[in-house]
């Protein structure tokens, strides 16, 4: 090691780029490397990319010219800045990125990042570096794990990836092919991880995957744990007061999973659970492999189970074939669930997905005007379900600072930011909050004595 160099790390994308970009700089601290909020001090500067939101690719060329400008500058105050992209963009163009953008020196697949050490000193002495295999060892295995101050700086809120890849291809999805088949970390693990997390402060956990729910990682004794129980040991680490999961499959809310809901207070009353489209035949074009009635009945299931539960959700709108009453269904769906908030997304072709090869691609403008009718259905039943939250007393982890002075933030249990007028020695804590007033993306609450009806732990 050799005196420290600064990192700039820019994540695009889910909650899972965000772990993976944490853990990159975490295996990079001891050979230096002190992480910088400014891509114009780092030495090396990686782009954390992701493959699945529309025109992916040409937002991350874009966002490698501004780094090259960057490198351009540093290099004529006689700095050498190394860029590296990462990511699912990595994965799914390789040494193509180097070859469109030769300011690019080092391209690294999203199972390779425990090799960024070597890979970077490889750039630095041979110009150029790709390692975009899919390797036998388990990237997991070698990771470094945070350093206390690291996690402390990071909040009292932390993901923990359990599982990545997805066996399911759903046909407009690039992620079976750039993360490849489901892994899932030992259960021992995970439970250290947490157990880490906590004793450095942390008292949110969401463990995190593609396809989370299948999770079939190994547990004591040779046996393979569920996400339930893996769900039940973690509550158990001392100091986790509140635990979440993300992203989940309908098909594999399992018994135990919906259970789980029930038996473990720590479990928050909130779940995301993706169903894409309201219209069957959608559904089985977009080989979701299950309808419209059978993700109907989980939910039901789900909340006899917990009946504050509420659900969050994503949808794709204008996927090929999708007629005006196939949408239709999907705006009912909305409104039958009443969704606490959703994600929605133009549909895009991925190439090398079936959907890309699909007839009947629907056209752009219909698109753009379901979207902005799904938006609006979506928010509604957002602003609905935050009315609904004032004059309830809910528990509130309290994050940061809020904008103005003598404000903190937190996050409910249903993870709605709510600003309250406290000190910022709560800051890291759990405090109960009587919501006065909702407005559209976040709460306004008063700190109070009375129990929480909502969420562990206040
Ligand atoms: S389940 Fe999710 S990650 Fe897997 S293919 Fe479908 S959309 Fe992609």
């Amino acid at each position: 090691m050799t005196g420290s160099r600064k990192l700039y790390v820019k994540s695009f994308g889910c909650q899972m780029n965000v772990y993976d970009s944490q853990r990159m700089a975490d295996t990079l601290a001891p050979e230096g490397y002190i992480e910088t909020g400014t891509a114009e001090d780092a030495d090396v500067i990686i782009l954390n990319t992701c493959h699945i939101r529309e025109k992916a690719a040409e937002k991350v060329y874009s966002e490698i010219g501004r780094m090259r400008r960057v490198k351009e500058t540093a290099a004529a105050g006689g700095r050498d800045v190394l860029i590296a992209v990462a990511g699912c963009v990595a994965q799914a163009e390789g040494d193509e990125i180097i070859r469109r953008a030769p300011a690019v020196d080092l391209v690294v697949g999203s199972q390779n990042y425990h090799r960024l050490p070597d890979l970077i000193a490889r750039a630095r002495r041979d110009g150029k570096a790709v390692d975009t295999e899919f390797p036998v060892d388990d990237k997991f295995e070698h990771l470094a794990a945070p350093s206390r101050a690291a996690t402390r700086s990071r909040g009292v809120s932390a993901f923990v990836t359990v599982q990545e890849g997805c066996d399911k291809f759903c046909t407009f999805c690039v992620v079976p092919y750039t993360r490849g088949a489901e892994v899932s970390r030992p259960a021992e693990k995970i439970v250290a991880e947490v157990a880490r997390l906590a004793d450095a402060g942390v008292r949110e956990i969401t463990l995190i995957g593609q396809n989370v729910n299948a999770y079939h990682g190994m547990g004591p004794a040779g046996r393979v744990w569920s996400l339930a129980q893996l769900l039940e040991r973690v509550a158990q680490v001392h100091g986790i007061e509140r635990l979440r999961y993300t992203t989940s499959h309908p098909l594999d809310m399992g018994d135990d999973l919906i259970a789980a809901h029930c038996d473990l207070p720590v479990l928050m009353p909130q779940l995301h659970l993706p169903i894409q489209s309201g219209s069957d035949r959608i559904l089985a074009a977009m080989n979701r492999g299950h309808g419209r009635a059978e993700y109907l009945a989980i939910v039901a299931r789900l909340l006899d189970a917990r009946p504050d539960l509420a659900l969050t959700s994503d949808f794709i709108v204008g996927f090929p074939g999708e007629t005006e009453e196939d949408f239709r269904a999907t705006l009912d769906l909305v409104d039958e669930i009443g969704f606490s908030g959703a994600f929605s997304f133009k549909y895009s072709p991925r190439p090398g997905t079936p959907g890309a090869e699909m007839d009947e691609q629907v056209d752009e403008a219909v698109k753009s005007e379901r979207l902005r009718r799904l938006q609006q259905a979506i928010d509604d039943n957002q602003a609905r379900f935050n009315r609904d939250c004032v004059g309830r007393t809910v528990s509130v982890l309290f994050e940061r600072p809020g904008r103005h002075g003598g404000q903190i933030v937190g996050r409910s249990p249903y993870l709605q930011p709510v600003q309250v007028e406290a000190p910022s020695s709560l800051i890291g804590e759990l405090a109960a909050v009587t919501i006065t007033e909702a407005a559209s993306n976040s709460l306004f609450g008063a700190l109070t004595q009375q129990p929480a009806l909502a969420g562990a732990g206040a």
